[in-house]
């Protein structure tokens, strides 16, 4: 049964987690759906799973929740291993969308009912409903029923059924998919503030990078039922693992140029060269099964410039509101090789304009065409 404990003097709604993935596996007859996974979220942490469809992302949730059994491995929460505990044992709130409220209850039935279901004291039940419905800011609303709120007291009302009960962690699963974007960043910004004010350990799915990179203190990048990477937001869009989350996160993705290392300088499409910074030559010359490399660059990282080294033809343009995104080939009309980068939002440019930029050595990164995998550099 999930222990029901008394509010804390200074109104923590949560009791702290942590949770520790050893070695978790599943699969579903001979097919992974997660391949061994390490993972240990720390108490108050905001961590996102992040994939495409089908990676794994909600097995690995459900694992944690309970309501899917491991293949293999180990989960503890708090240090208690749960592996085979039922998942009302896990002190755990799944929230699968924001939606699903009882509809012929009120809104302070829909958040008292388990409570009252465990046994916990009326006086206490009455508390908590009441400090939750303060922090939500929806005190206005206890006596209503789902129907008559709109769909945004609908959302603030399920996440404070779910907050109600004071779990040791907190489990979303894309409870932000079915909304439209304005409201989508409404909410996005309402969780993330909650999770601010009260530090619940939060693990939550997404597969939508934006959200990701906005929401979490780390990121849990998936693909193909394996983890790619775990770091900060920032760790994975300005130094990717691997291939997969350089083209994964960002939006576009990040620029990937083909190229053949020479003599400390990297052939590029088009003829265009860029010569390696030096503090980047021994780590290539280190880690490289060939002489094939991919360069690769965020869109900010170019610097337009008359006299750039690298030279490019317009290929399209499209304005993203504060600024244009030019889509720059560098192999001429062909478009093979491609990179987007940021230019003014008042410049106009024509299809085929020549147009040159330099590349800012300290956020350029390299990968193995063969392996797929970053080349690491100790910066020291
Ligand atoms: P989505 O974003 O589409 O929900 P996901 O990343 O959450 O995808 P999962 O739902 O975890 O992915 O599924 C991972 C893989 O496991 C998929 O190939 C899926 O088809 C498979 N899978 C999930 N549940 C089952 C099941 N009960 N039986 C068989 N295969 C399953």
């Amino acid at each position: 049964m999930l222990s029901v404990s008394p509010l804390c003097s200074r109104c923590c709604f949560f009791i702290m987690a942590t949770i520790e993935l050893r070695q978790v596996e599943k699969k579903f007859g001979d097919v992974y759906a997660v391949q061994p996974m390490d993972l240990t979220i720390q108490d108050g942490e905001f961590v996102v799973l992040l994939g495409p469809s089908g990676c794994g992302k909600t097995t690995t949730l459900r694992m944690i929740s309970g309501l899917e059994a491991v293949t293999s491995g180990q989960i503890l929460i708090d240090g208690r291993d749960v592996t085979w505990r039922h998942p009302s044992d896990r002190d755990i709130a799944f929230v699968f969308q924001f939606f699903a409220l009882y509809p012929h209850m009120t809104v302070r039935q829909n958040m008292s009912f388990t409570l009252e279901a465990q046994g916990a004291p009326k006086a206490d039940v009455e508390k908590r409903v009441q400090d939750t419905a303060r922090l939500l800011q929806i005190e206005h609303l206890l006596r209503l029923r789902p129907k008559s709120l709109s769909g945004g007291d609908r959302q603030r009302v399920a996440l404070a059924r779910a907050l109600v009960r004071q779990p040791a962690a907190f489990l979303m699963d894309e409870p932000l998919g079915a909304l439209d974007a304005d409201f989508r960043a409404t909410m996005r910004a309402e969780i993330k503030k909650l999770h601010l004010a009260q530090h619940a350990t939060t693990v939550y799915v997404t597969h939508d990078q934006i959200e990701a990179m906005a929401m979490s203190d780390r990121i849990v990048v998936m693909s193909n039922a394996v983890v790619q990477q775990v770091g900060a937001p920032a760790q994975v869009y300005y130094d990717p693992a691997n291939l997969f989350v350089a083209r994964f996160i960002g939006s576009p993705g990040m620029n990937l140029i083909a190229g053949r290392v020479a003599d400390g300088v990297i052939e590029l499409p088009g003829q265009n060269q860029f010569v390696l910074p030096d503090l980047w030559r021994s780590a290539l010359a280190d880690q490289l099964t060939g002489d094939e490399v991919v360069l690769g660059f965020r869109p900010e990282a170019a610097q337009l410039r008359t006299d750039g080294a690298i030279r490019t033809q317009v290929y399209a343009d499209a304005l993203h509101g504060a600024y244009t995104m030019l889509h720059l080939a560098l192999d001429g009309e062909q478009g093979l090789a491609m990179a987007h980068v940021r230019a003014e939002r008042a410049a106009h440019y024509a299809i085929g304009e020549p147009i040159r930029f330099d590349l800012d050595p300290t956020m350029v990164r390299f990968f193995d065409p063969k392996t797929e995998m970053a080349i690491r550099m100790d910066r020291g």
